[in-house]
């Protein structure tokens, strides 16, 4: 069992509502559990549909005074916030690789990204604000404001419990709204531990609150009319269906969702350094990165010398528990996704793809009840193949031979997702195509995994996000707040 004081003797996950814990009283409950070892950590209670009545009542009554305070004084817990992240991130990038699998550098790494969220939330005072101009028409001057809406939601996945929740939080609440997360069931225990610490920055009560919970829960926070709006992060049908519920209740929604995303490799790429990146691309944190770029197409005449250099270096991962420092590629959330990920891997095989390397024989010291995979790699994948077409989710590459970069970029353009793609090349005008013609949300150039900084907008195209404005920087200012225009007129004056 994980050590929180929230948590305390019972081994059960609580809510936080009003500024204390408590306990969720809905139905239906989950284990979470080490991936790596398959120890229980916490039991998992969901949330009912009272919970979550008291849960937006508080919100927005703690609303009503925060959405009135200045602004200075709105963002002086952020700053607590951010220095409590920061003395305590080491504990909790442990406590993460705990619940989720991945390695002890990704979860740092994953936390360092959520804290700048948090920095950049901070500037609110300069970023809030909107235009004026004086004289707009005879003797009357127009100013634009921003305005706080509400109680804000956001529904996450299991796969960064600890930095999606900070894509939304510290931009809600410094626009002057109230927060509700519901982190993903599998493993809340990083959401458990931030919340001890929001409590500690000293935010107001209920200005920041954390309920537990599956479908229902989600589905009673987006029926409520006491919520403004909502965010979701996860797969693309729940994506689709979050989007379409929140909108039929009338709320503002931004639902990111699922991804397949492509590597391009000319003839005048660094060979090596783009397998590399195409490696750790597709393999790091178990393939479990909606940015990961697990297709990999190849200018022919480079094909089997890069596929050489692939296998080579997807051999070369280590596969253990994320807590050795040594561990290039931890376990995946649960056995039923490894199980996911196998069939994947045999739909592969009949489908006709050259099998160049099988990770699925694994075996961890030690780590029996672990659901390792290591890495698969696939050529000749051709673009009908359902490995090319869906998430898989795992540490999977596919490799294909194209003609040229116009044939890759058609290839590439044909995927229902559109989340991120990279291009490796020594070539100025190829990379100039890409970026031109890429109908992708984050296109990278010799870059294996194209994540925006925080103060950049994080979203992607097609399939891969229901909505217009996306999470981080500026897209959640405006996300979280209406704009009104003041048209004065003082004769005289
Ligand atoms: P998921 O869709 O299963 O779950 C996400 C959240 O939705 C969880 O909080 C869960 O409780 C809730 N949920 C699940 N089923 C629901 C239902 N029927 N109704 C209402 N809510 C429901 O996703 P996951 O497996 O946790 O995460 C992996 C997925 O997230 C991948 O597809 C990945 O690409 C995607 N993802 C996308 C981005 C992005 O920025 N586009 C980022 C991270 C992850």
């Amino acid at each position: 069992m994980v050590e929180l004081e929230s948590i305390g003797q019972s081994g059960t996950t609580r809510n936080y509502v009003d500024g204390g814990w408590r306990d969720a009283m809905g139905d239906g409950e989950l284990e979470s559990v080490n991936p790596a070892t398959g120890e229980e950590l916490a039991t998992v209670p969901f949330s009912s549909a009272e919970d979550i009545d008291d849960v937006v009542r508080s919100g927005n009554e703690a609303f009503e005074t925060w959405s009135e305070q200045p602004v200075e004084a709105r963002i002086q817990p952020l700053f607590r916030l951010k220095m409590l992240l920061e003395d305590h991130q080491e504990e909790l990038a442990e406590l993460l690789v705990r619940d989720h699998g991945k390695t002890i550098a990704e979860a740092r790494g994953e936390l360092r990204r959520g804290i700048e969220n948090v920095e950049v939330a901070c500037g609110i005072p300069s970023m809030m604000q909107s235009g004026s101009l004086l004289n707009a028409a005879p003797e009357i001057d127009e100013s634009a404001v921003r305005k706080p809406l509400g109680v804000f939601a956001a529904i996450t996945p299991f796969n960064f419990p600890g930095m999606i929740p900070l894509w939304f939080l510290p931009y809600a609440v410094a626009t002057g709204n109230s927060f509700i997360l519901k982190p993903s069931e599998q493993n809340p225990l990083v959401a458990q531990r931030l919340f001890e610490l929001v409590d500690e920055a000293g935010f107001p009560d209920g200005i920041i609150q954390l309920v537990n919970g599956g479908p229902d829960t989600v589905n009673a926070l987006l029926d409520h009319e006491g919520v403004e709006g909502a965010s979701f992060v996860g797969s693309t049908p729940i994506a689709k269906l979050v989007y379409e519920r929140a909108a039929k209740n009338g709320k503002r929604v931004q639902a990111q969702g699922g991804a397949k995303n492509h590597i391009i490799v000319t003839e005048t790429a660094d060979l090596e350094f783009a397998a590399e990146k195409a490696v750790s691309s597709a393999c790091a944190c178990g393939g479990e990165r909606c940015l990961a770029n697990d297709v990999v197409l190849v200018e022919e005449s480079v094909y089997d010398e890069f596929v050489n250099l692939v296998v080579e270096e997807a051999n070369a991962q280590t596969v253990g528990d994320g807590l050795d420092e040594a561990t290039d590629i931890g376990a995946l959330i649960s056995p039923e996704h490894e199980q996911t990920v196998r069939n994947y891997i045999q739909t592969g095989i009949e489908e006709g793809a050259e099998l160049l390397l099988d990770g699925r024989d694994v075996t961890v010291d030690g780590y029996e009840d672990g659901n390792f995979l290591a890495p698969t790699v696939f050529g000749d994948v051709t673009e009908d193949m359902v490995i090319s077409r869906e998430e898989i989710f795992g540490p999977v590459v596919g490799l294909a031979p194209v003609d040229d970069v116009d044939a890759a970029i058609e290839r590439m353009n044909k995927s229902q997702f559109g989340n991120a793609a990279s291009l490796f090349t020594g070539s100025g005008a190829d990379a100039r195509k890409f970026r031109h013609e890429g109908d992708i949300g984050n296109l990278g150039v010799n870059v294996g995994t194209s994540a925006p900084m925080a103060f950049f907008h994080f979203g992607g195209w097609k399939d891969s996000f229901f909505g217009d404005l996306h999470a981080q920087g500026e897209d959640m200012i405006h996300f979280y707040t209406d704009k009104a225009v003041y048209i004065e007129r003082w004769p005289d004056a």
